[in-house]
C-alpha cells in the first residue's frame, strides 16, 4: 500500500500528531491554506467519500467530534472555522484517502 496517509497513519511517514485514537488520527496540513490548517483522517484507508458504506457512520461522524474537539484546542472555535472535504477530480482531490480538513485563523473567502 503506497497511501501516504496510511503510512502517516501508521507512523511510517513522518508528521505531528495532533490527536490519535484507535480510529482516526490528526496531523498538520503540509501545504497551509490558513494559520490552522488540520488534516483529520480514519486509519481505515476509505478511499473518497464516494467509497463510504452505511457501516461507516459512526466513524464518519468521529471525524466530525474529533474536528469539533481540535478547533476548540487550536483556540478557532469562537470566530469560526471550515470543514472541508474533497471528494474525486471536480473537487481538486489530490490524496486518495478521505481526509477531512479543518481550516481557520483567518477570514476565509467563499469558495469556487
Ligand atoms: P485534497 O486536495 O483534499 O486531497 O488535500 C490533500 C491535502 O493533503 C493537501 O492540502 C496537501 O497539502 C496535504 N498533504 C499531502 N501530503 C501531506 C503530508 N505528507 N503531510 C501533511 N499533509 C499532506
Ligand atoms: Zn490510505
Amino acid at each position: 500500500m503506497s497511501c501516504i496517509f496510511c503510512k502517516i497513519a501508521k507512523g511510517e511517514v513522518k508528521s505531528t500528531t495532533l490527536y490519535q485514537d484507535d480510529k482516526v488520527v490528526a496531523f498538520p496540513d503540509i501545504n497551509p491554506k490558513a494559520p490552522v490548517h488540520i488534516l483529520v483522517i480514519p486509519r481505515k484507508h476509505i478511499a473518497s467519500v464516494s467509497d463510504l458504506t452505511e457501516a461507516d457512520e459512526a466513524l464518519v461522524g468521529h471525524l466530525f467530534t474529533v474536528a469539533s474537539k481540535l478547533a476548540k484546542e487550536q483556540g478557532i472555535s469562537e470566530h469560526g472555522y471550515r470543514l472541508v472535504v474533497n471528494c474525486g477530480p471536480h473537487a481538486g482531490q489530490m490524496v486518495a484517502h478521505l481526509h477531512l480538513h479543518i481550516l481557520g485563523g483567518r477570514q476565509l473567502l467563499m469558495m469556487g
